[in-house]
């Protein structure tokens, strides 16, 4: 199946200029989306994950379907403040200003082996905010997997951890 066919290209979103790739149309296609998971399990499950992470807010729609088929439970890479109880936060650059990811301090255990999930691959800025986030509380980040990658973006080049991806865009 060509999961291509099932993610839709939004021009001038969400500023003008912006190719947006929308994963809306294929998570609405019962057989796209049932195999877009299943070959996340295929992808994921070679990393021997303990704990799966999902980052806000489509990272979670990835992340839980494959927790559930995997066995592994998972837990969320946050906006600020939007979480319960002890949290620890990770602050990190963008292109203009500053933005922070946050964790449950106890989501945690020291070397847990987690993997990361998120829908897209841009420029790898939040996937590397949330590998930092990761590291600080213990983590041992052994992989990250998304459905799609903007390949001419080169975010995977600044990331140490091994990412695969489902769909690519040259
Ligand atoms: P990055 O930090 O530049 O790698 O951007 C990736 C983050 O922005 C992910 O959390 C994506 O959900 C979101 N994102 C950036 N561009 C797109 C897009 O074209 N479609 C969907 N999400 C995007």
């Amino acid at each position: 199946m060509d999961l291509k066919q099932h993610i839709r290209h939004v021009p001038d979103f969400p500023k003008p200029g912006i190719l947006f790739y929308d994963i809306s149309t294929l998570i609405a296609h019962g057989g796209a989306w049932k195999e877009t998971v299943n070959r996340l399990v295929t992808a994921v499950t070679p990393m021997e994950p303990e704990l799966l992470v999902g980052i806000e807010s489509r990272g979670f729609l990835v992340a839980a379907p494959l927790a559930y088929l995997m066995g592994t439970g998972f837990t969320m890479v946050r906006k600020r403040g939007k979480l319960p109880g002890g949290t620890i936060h990770h602050v990190y650059d963008l292109e203009y200003g500053q933005d922070v990811v946050e964790i449950q301090a106890d989501a945690i255990r020291p070397g847990q082996r987690v993997v990361v999930l998120d829908d897209l691959l841009a420029t790898g800025g939040t996937l590397h905010a949330a590998v930092d986030l990761l590291r600080k509380v213990g983590a041992n980040v052994v992989g990250a997997a998304c459905i799609v990658e903007l390949t001419f973006l080169g975010g995977r080049d600044r990331l140490d951890i091994p990412v695969n991806t489902l769909v690519s865009y040259d």
